[in-house]
């Protein structure tokens, strides 16, 4: 079979001869008990650069050895790019939320032999999920991979944000001691409110994590937790978006992107907002309207906005996520430690050899099989497109 993968580019100055760590942290089950992905074997050393193009997700031994072609690149976007031109007969296409090969409607009609997209990561909602549905084209993810991961993150924005940290690292790289101008907008987390959207694994992760710093917190999600855990955390739940946002003082995004939750940070939704507030969307950038946030930022209705997601990506050099006043954004990077992707590249592996064996991929994998959306795909999603405008992302220039 031909198996084509998408990866980020390699470092600038070539693949890391070593690395900060020997060893990566032994962990075996997430804390729901899920186990870890298992694949039969591995030809990589956990804690080595996977997710870039040298790296090729440590697969080339095992398909090769198996008689597959494997075909690995970053040329994805814009008309003619390598990755077009290899989809055309491929048979599996492996691809990372981080830099997303966006399988539009178009792209998935000119590929008659694909059959399943797998994504080394969390969320597929690059892969326009109505149109693989209605070609059978299978969809999985590694669910969990990077779900404590992104939390990590968001612990770390929520507090660089709100101590205003940026800020006061610009001032010492520049050789200054400006004390007033570090803290003019530096406050403690303490005693705020502060609410997730969505807590599936990603949203109660972060609040799990967020507990000890005595803060009050809220959720908003399709589905109530069991009282055990509420009790636990002493969450406040809320039956709509806008009850929660209105009392918190930071909210974090940490629903998939679909087109339920395609802009629902609009410029009314931020307007009910309790002013002041910061934003941490480490989920999706098409969940925030990017002008009303950028605009939210620059009249003080929003104090800041932090995330590693934008749309498209790579974002083009003029999206003005990257220019707009009080913003703490990373690249796309929140799932992709190097703790993470050993986690995925094991996940990604465990998939194939059940599909070359013809075993049942796992439950919690599944987002489309077998024409619907199913697995974790069936809890979390809903059925339609969110891939609309990924073009632009040909507009970014290295
Ligand atoms: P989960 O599937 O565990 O959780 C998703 C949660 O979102 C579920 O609890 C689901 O609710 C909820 N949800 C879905 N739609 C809505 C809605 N309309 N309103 C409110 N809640 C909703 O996934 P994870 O927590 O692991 O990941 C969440 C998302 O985070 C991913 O889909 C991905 O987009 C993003 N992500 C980002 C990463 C990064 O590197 N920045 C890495 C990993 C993930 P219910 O099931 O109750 O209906």
């Amino acid at each position: 079979m031909k198996v084509l993968c998408i990866l980020y580019d390699d470092p600038k100055d070539g693949m890391p001869k070593s690395y900060p760590l020997n060893e990566l942290p032994k962990i075996d089950k997430y804390p729901d008990g899920m186990t870890l992905p298992s694949p039969k074997g591995r030809d990589f050393n956990p804690g080595e650069l996977l997710g870039c193009v040298s790296g090729e997700l440590g697969l080339r031994k095992f398909l090769e050895d198996n008689g597959h072609e494997f075909f690995v690149t970053s040329d994805k976007d814009g008309e003619g790019c390598e990755a077009d031109k290899h989809l055309v007969d491929a048979d599996i296409v492996i691809s990372q939320p981080f830099f997303p090969y966006y399988l539009t409607k178009e792209k998935i009609d000119k590929a008659p032999k694909l059959k399943l997209a797998i994504t080394a990561g969390i969320g597929s909602d690059h892969v326009d999920l109505q149109a693989a549905m209605d070609n059978k084209i299978d969809v999985v993810e590694v669910t969990y991979c990077n779900s404590r991961s992104v939390a990590e993150h968001i612990v770390m924005m929520i507090l660089s944000m709100v101590r205003d940290y940026h800020t006061q690292y610009s001032i010492v790289k520049a050789g200054g001691w400006d004390i007033a101008d570090a803290v003019k907008r530096s406050y403690d987390v303490e005693g705020m409110h502060i609410g997730t959207v969505a807590a599936g694994r990603i949203g109660l992760d972060a609040l799990r994590k967020l507990k000890p710093f005595d803060v009050n917190l809220h959720y908003f999600d399709r589905h109530k937790l069991p009282d055990s855990i509420e009790t636990e955390l002493h969450l406040t739940f809320h039956d709509s978006v806008e009850s929660m946002v209105k009392v918190c003082d930071v909210v974090t995004i940490n629903c998939p992107l679909h087109p339920e939750t395609e802009n629902l940070f609009d410029k009314e939704l931020i307007s009910k907002m309790k002013r002041g507030a910061y934003i941490i969307n480490t989920a999706r950038g098409k969940i925030c309207n990017r002008e009303a946030i950028a605009e939210a930022l620059s009249i003080g209705q929003l104090s800041g906005y932090a995330g590693d997601v934008w749309f498209p990506q790579p974002a083009p050099n003029n999206h003005i996520w990257r220019s707009m006043p009080h913003q703490g954004m990373t690249p796309h990077t929140s799932g992709t430690s190097l703790s993470a992707q050993t986690r995925y590249a094991d996940g990604v592996r465990e998939i194939l050899e059940c599909f070359f064996d013809g075993k049942v991929i796992r439950d919690e994998y599944l987002i489309v099989s077998d024409g619907n959306l199913a697995g974790t795909g069936a809890h979390s999603y809903s059925k339609g497109s969110a891939t609309k405008g990924s073009e632009e992302a040909a507009d970014f220039k290295k």
